[in-house]
């Protein structure tokens, strides 16, 4: 532990409105539970209807003297904060392991933060439109303007990185920003919340809500004052968030949901960088990672020699205590997520072949553990294979020919992620171009991403990329000016 670490008994975690740490307007909390020993963490607020009313009111009188100061000043708050993210990343990982179980030996998340406040604390340079002279008797331009006020609805897998790779793009074109965290890890954000008010963005401009998809998220989505949101989540909560925009005053709607990513494993790849990156994909966060190679499929005649190799790989972790420095896997986020998980297992073992594992640990652990699981020879149509587990359960099948490998990649109404093993440049192009996927790895697999290329989902993975310089037109609307130009001149 950082000499900066709160002890747990202290946590006291807070709403954010209108620069002002608060208890929920009906001082209503929830209870949430360390899922490594299902003991009590801290109680926290229950954002009401009163409470988003509040927030974004307060982030609608913030937002004009936001847009209208200097981006310098803008700015100077990220860099602020991001410093202090970096500062307190011990404390916040401890609190991450605590809240959702997520290890601190491979915690990046407040570092992650502080990068995505650092870069745009840079890139405001960039919000630029465009001018011409091509209209004869006329000037036209557009103009890079912000919408009001963003709401932005975060998971809780990878909780800060999200914080800040919403938050940062949709402040620095001059919006302000309601966030709300996830019920299952609320604390890091609400940690987070009070460096907000340190880093000295002013009263209104970020505010910070905990609690869950009913009532808070769903009264952001259906608000009136809020012009934009942007989701990361399942793909359901998607849908209902898209039907209450839609419903209310057609907010413009960001959306970063599911996935059941594909990893093709040609015979001529190498099979032993293949099996090492397609089991870590699923290995981190206990699977819990939307763009995890859930699905891996391998060329007949390498199968064995891969399975063998994978299944090895795959057990290879060191399950325990997430905030102990050696323990690389947790458990699942909380019961619900366990209980998910181990369900999907149950099912897999009807409809596959048991390769590894099969079991959930809590009665051996007290905890929501999930052991490693493989499985074999799953039908295309198993629920298995086309439902988004959330968990560490590898499905590997096997393809004979790149048309079937395609088709079976592509039989999925989810497009995130996919990836293909092969030395041959053309098969990696062809199979690349074929992919229904938003991003596509080749001789890699997830998590690897570039921050600078867009990320977004095809089908119902999502609507709309994020990334570096990518996510400020989320948060920016274009207008169109034309200026008649008076001919001759003295
Ligand atoms: P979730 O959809 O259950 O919850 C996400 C957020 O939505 C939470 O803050 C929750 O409180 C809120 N919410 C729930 N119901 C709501 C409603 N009716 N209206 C408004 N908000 C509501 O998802 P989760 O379990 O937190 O996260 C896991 C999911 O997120 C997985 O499906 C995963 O694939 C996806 N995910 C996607 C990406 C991506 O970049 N595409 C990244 C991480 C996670």
């Amino acid at each position: 532990m950082g000499s900066n670490m709160k002890a747990e008994v202290e946590l006291k975690p807070r709403l954010l409105i209108n620069g002002k740490l608060v208890e929920a307007s009906d001082q209503k909390t929830f209870t949430l539970y360390n899922p490594a020993t299902r003991e009590k963490v801290a109680d926290v607020p229950e954002a009401t209807q009163a409470d988003v009313d509040a927030a974004v009111a307060a982030a609608k009188a913030a937002q004009p003297a936001w847009a209208a100061a200097s981006p310098d000043h803008r700015a100077a708050c990220f860099k602020k904060l991001a410093q202090l993210l970096h500062k307190h990343s011990d404390e916040l990982a401890h609190l991450e392991a605590v809240s959702m179980g997520r290890p601190v030996s491979g915690y990046f998340d407040a570092h992650a933060a502080a990068a995505e406040f650092d870069h745009y604390a840079e890139a405001w340079g960039y919000i630029q439109g465009q001018a011409s002279v091509n209209t004869p008797g006329y000037l036209t331009m557009t103009l890079r303007q912000p919408f009001g006020v963003v709401a932005a609805i975060i998971p809780w897998n990878v909780p800060l990185f999200f914080l800040g790779h919403k938050a940062a793009p949709a402040l620095i074109t001059g919006n302000t920003v309601v966030l709300k965290s996830s019920e299952k890890a609320p604390i890091t954000c609400a940690r987070v919340a009070e460096l907000i008010v340190e880093a000295g963005f002013p009263p209104g401009v970020f505010n910070v809500l905990s609690g869950h998809g009913m009532p808070s998220g769903a009264a952001l989505s259906s608000h009136m004052d809020v012009r934009a949101l942007t989701f990361t989540g399942s793909s359901r909560t998607g849908r209902l968030i898209q039907e209450a925009a839609a419903k209310s005053n057609l907010k413009k709607v960001t959306l970063e949901l599911g996935g059941k990513s594909p990893a093709l494993i040609f015979a001529d790849a190498n099979i032993e960088k293949a099996v090492k990156e397609t089991s870590y994909s699923l290995q981190w966060n206990s699977g819990q990672v939307c763009m995890a190679n859930s699905r891996i499929y391998v060329e007949k005649s390498i199968a064995p020699k891969f399975i063998e190799a994978f299944t090895k790989q795959f057990a290879d972790v060191k399950q325990g205590d997430p905030t102990s420095a050696d323990v690389t896997v947790g458990p699942q986020a909380d019961e619900v997520q366990y209980k998910n998980v181990t369900s999907y297992i149950e099912e897999g073992k009807k409809t596959s072949t048991l390769a590894l594992g099969g079991k959930g640990k809590l009665d051996s652990t007290n905890g929501y553990f999930v052991e490693p699981t493989v499985f074999l020879d799953t039908a295309e149509d198993a629920r298995i294979q086309k439902e988004e587990i959330f968990g560490p359960v590898a499905n590997i099948n096997t393809f004979e020919t790149e048309e079937e490998a395609i088709k079976k990649a592509n039989d999925t109404e989810f497009g995130l992620y996919a990836s293909v093993y092969t030395k041959n440049i053309d098969r990696a192009v062809r199979v690349a171009k074929a992919l229904e996927s938003g991003y596509v790895g080749v001789n890699c697999t997830s998590p690897v991403t570039a921050k600078d290329l867009p990320f977004g989902g095809y089908k119902t993975s999502g609507q709309g990329r994020e990334g570096w310089l990518h996510s400020m037109n989320n948060f920016l609307e274009e207008k169109s000016v034309i200026i008649s130009i008076e001919e001759g001149g003295s």
